[in-house]
């Protein structure tokens, strides 16, 4: 740059700096920043995720060379309905499509979990966060600590019940044994010679287990025992699930996938085909993974012909009515029979079984070439009642209606509800759902509003998880929000689409009390690590996918981008990375400051507006702006001294000594000289002409500039939406995209123009609640008053063993009547 240009642009400089200088009655204060406290919440993640390579390209796309195993099962099981045990037989294909050489094989062993000296049971720590089902509490120096009956429960029946698997053999195809080695929950199985490249092998494993009683253990899956049924002895549902000894999956980003089943850390499986042959007492009613290839072996031709029906019909029809369950339930038979199912495709294979089912069915037609019929499919006792009959089978096709739409069809030809011991539970194309209806005196059943919206929700939440992670098989052990979090996402839109008067815990708002409470960890946690489940894995991912659509990306651009990671990691597996990545390929936007963000940090929304300045355009004409000047300054409140003095009257000595005033009693510090005047015209004679243009402009419109400050209190950089409402009653919105923090993320200063006669009353920081802020009171400009409430309370009576009258108290009678237990038990998990 040579010196006459310099010059110029000084020129030009210092002459756009003059023009811009505004007459501000205050000063806003400065952004403070000092080097060491500047965080960059705009850091590319590219220092936090894997390097992109020939698997796992950096578009988030399975890469040139993208591989995964395959493993194929052909199993035959058989149910010991009076031993509660499980005996099977299976023949594994396992196929290497990886490059490299396998010396061993990693089986998992689930069941193992129930042993005495698993990791998960002997690693639990007493009141501490974390496991399924019963719990304990820690106490403190006023409260004794608490062991619920329910774990008591779980220890009486471990301590009685021989658990976990009995491994009876292994076996390569010519029948010679393999050596294997257990360890915990899993099993190495060492090969002869290593399987190469492309190539696959077959062996056999036989198994036998004691099927878990669930109401005790609260695992995924076991039996549900009920007492008082007709049937001398009662009978039982079993819920089967991690039954059978299946394949760790082995992958490009970490080999073996080999961790222990902690319980939490949900699982890494493979795909592949299953030919399943359940055998079972003849009068019980098998639902399980895949389509049934046998129904003339275990139908009758009437149950046949309706399943027919079914197929066409706007409801569901009954396959098995409630009549002929309730005389399965009665009868019972020494007699058996086995079911066999094919499913291709899977990543795991569970099944249900019992006299007590009745079943229900309905077609789900689809616009696709590869599954145009898809049948679903409800299996539930007398105990299920109207609430089953009426919404599970109904909301298993809405929920495939609504996920297809967001994702791909569903590639399976059954879609399966099952009532059980299970709270909620996925397995491919088989779910388990807990709620049921409860009898009354008279005969009826009836059910609340909470479990009626559980039903619906439930069925939802785990026929969506057929999507994710059953087809989009993303690593559950390691990440519990890939599946849970996509997963509640979408059931929070498939919930809403239903009605949105339930409440579906997937709002922003629903997500603040978790996001400004201390307990918490990043939601890229490993699976078993994770504190406060419920809302680290399903409602903060879910909140933020909804606020990632509704606010930040808008419906198309996330729509689209959605649509994209779940084709193009439909039947493949995914990595956080792979969604990340996609995320931000398909929607064209740079969203590594939201990942970061919500994902990797604990941080929470919390913008606060603290300051809203209103300046005018100072003119440089000092006739115009010393006149302002004076009139801010004579609307300043006098001082009350002054006040006080004039009340009563006293005579100031400048009244008293007229004859000695001078020239700066008549005239103030406002006063405009022609030096001044003189100043201001050579101003205008040194401007360019656009310059002049621009000031004249300018002093005409004399528009309104207002500078509103706002404070990051909670962390987490988000847009900001405003409304703004003028004095004139109209409002207005305003999008200020997140990376207006890019520079200074605790503080910023945001300037607004309106006309002149367009003056701002009041402004509010997202006035929808739609970004998870946590304080919304500093979200008004100015503050209002919070209504809230107040309660008056009575002292309380004391309560120790020394306050009791035992000198009354003993003279009380005892009483003793027996009252009936009741007969069905609330089954909310
Ligand atoms: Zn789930």
């Amino acid at each position: 740059m040579n010196e006459t240009k310099m010059n110029v642009k000084k020129l030009i400089t210092s002459a756009l700096l003059i023009s811009l200088t505004l007459a501000t009655t205050v000063h806003a204060t400065a952004i403070k920043q000092t080097k060491g406290d500047f965080e960059d919440k705009f850091r590319q993640l590219d220092e936090v995720l894997p390097t992109p390579n020939v698997y796992r390209n950096a578009a988030g796309e399975p890469g040139e060379n993208y591989w995964q195993q395959r493993v194929d099962y052909k199993i035959k099981v058989s149910l010991d309905e009076e031993k509660r045990r499980i005996t099977g037989h299976e023949e594994i294909t396992y196929h290497n499509n990886s490059p490299y050489r396998l010396k061993y094989l990693w089986v998992q062993l689930d069941q193992n979990i129930f042993k005495e000296d698993s990791i998960a049971n002997t690693a639990n720590n007493f009141g501490g966060i974390g496991r399924r089902g019963p719990y304990t509490k820690a106490g403190d120096k006023k409260t004794p600590a608490k062991i619920s009956l329910g774990e008591l429960r779980r220890q009486q029946f471990m301590a009685d019940n021989e658990l976990g698997y009995e491994i009876r053999a292994v076996k390569d195809d010519s029948g010679d044994k393999l050596n294997f080695t257990i360890v915990g929950t899993q099993m190495r199985i060492d090969l002869p010679k290593p399987i190469k490249p492309n190539k696959s092998i077959d062996f056999t494993i036989d198994f036998a287990f004691n099927i878990a009683e669930e109401d005790a253990v609260s695992a995924r899956s076991g039996y549900e025992h009920f007492p008082k049924d007709d049937r001398a002895g009662g009978n039982d549902i079993f819920l089967l699930a991690q039954w059978f000894p299946r394949l760790h999956a082995y992958t490009d980003y970490e080999a073996w996938t080999n961790k222990e089943f902690l319980g939490r850390g949900e699982f890494t499986l493979e795909f592949g085909n299953y030919e399943v042959e359940i055998n079972v007492p003849a009068d019980h009613i098998v639902s399980a993974t895949g389509k049934l290839t046998n129904s003339k072996d275990v139908l009758t031709k009437t149950q046949r012909k309706r399943l027919k029906q079914a197929k066409t019909a706007k409801r569901p029809v009954f396959i098995v009515t409630e009549a002929e369950a309730l005389e399965n339930e009665s009868a019972g038979t020494s007699k058996r029979k086995t079911w066999k199912f094919t499913a291709n495709n899977v990543r795991d294979f569970a099944w249900a079984s019992s006299r007590k089912f009745m079943w229900d069915a309905k077609g789900y037609k689809q616009d696709s070439d590869k599954m145009p019929h898809v049948m679903a499919m409800s299996f539930y006792p007398k105990e299920g009642g109207d609430l089953w009959k009426k919404y599970s089978t109904e909301s298993v096709v809405h929920t495939m209606e609504v996920y297809s739409r967001f994702s791909f069809d569903y590639p399976y030809p059954t879609s399966q509800s099952v009532n059980g011991p299970v709270g909620g539970m996925e397995y491919p194309m088989i779910t388990f759902n807990g709620p049921r209806t409860k009898l009354q005196d008279d005969g009826s059943r009836t059910y609340s509003q909470a479990e009626k919206r559980f039903l619906i929700g439930v069925v939802i939440h785990e026929v969506g998880h057929i999507y994710f992670p059953m087809v989009v098989n993303s690593d559950e052990r390691q990440w519990t929000w890939m599946d849970e979090g996509l997963n509640s996402f979408l059931d929070g839109i498939a919930g809403r689409e239903w009605d949105p008067t339930i409440p579906w815990g997937v709002e922003p708002r629903d997500i603040i009390g978790y996001m400004k409470s201390e307990q918490q960890v990043p939601i890229m946690t490993q699976s078993d690590s994770v504190l406060r489940l419920g809302p680290n894995a399903y409602t903060k991912p879910a909140a933020a996918l909804n606020i990632l659509r509704e606010v930040i990306l808008g419906r198309e651009l996330f729509d689209f981008a959605f649509k994209e990671y779940s084709q193009r990691w439909m039947f493949k597996r995914p990595t956080p990375s792979d969604f990340f990545r996609t995320m931000e390929e398909a929607s064209g936007v740079d969203l590594d400051w939201f990942w970061r963000g919500w994902f990797y940090s604990t941080d929470h929304v919390d913008i606060s507006i603290d300051k809203v300045y209103q300046m005018r355009l100072d003119t440089h004409n000092p006739d115009v702006d010393f006149a302002r000047l004076r009139d801010i300054e004579q609307n300043k409140p006098s001082s009350l001294f002054v006040e006080r003095n004039k009340a009563l009257k006293k005579e100031l000595w400048v009244d008293r000594n007229k004859d000695i005033t001078d020239f700066y009693d008549d005239n103030d510090r406002f006063t405009v000289t022609n030096k001044e005047r003189n100043t201001y015209n050579k101003l205008l004679k040194d401007m360019e002409p656009w310059e002049r243009d621009v000031l004249a402009r300018a002093v005409e419109e004399d528009n309104n500039y207002y500078v509103l400050e706002f404070s990051n209190l909670g962390g987490l950089v988000m847009p900001i939406l405003l409304e703004l409402t003028y004095t004139d009653g109209t409002t207005e919105a305003q999008y200020i995209p997140a990376e207006i923090w890019r520079r200074t993320p605790k503080n910023v200063r945001k300037l607004i123009v309106t006309e002149k006669n367009k003056e701002l009353a009041a402004v509010t920081v997202d006035p929808g609640w739609e970004t998870a802020d946590v304080d919304v009171e500093n979200n008004h400009y100015p503050r209002r008053i919070i209504p809230t409430r107040v309660e008056a309370f009575k002292k309380k009576k004391r309560k120790g063993k020394v306050h009791r009258d035992i000198m009354q108290d003993i003279k009380t009678k005892l009483k003793e009547d027996k009252e009936e237990p009741a007969e069905t038990k609330d089954k909310g998990q």
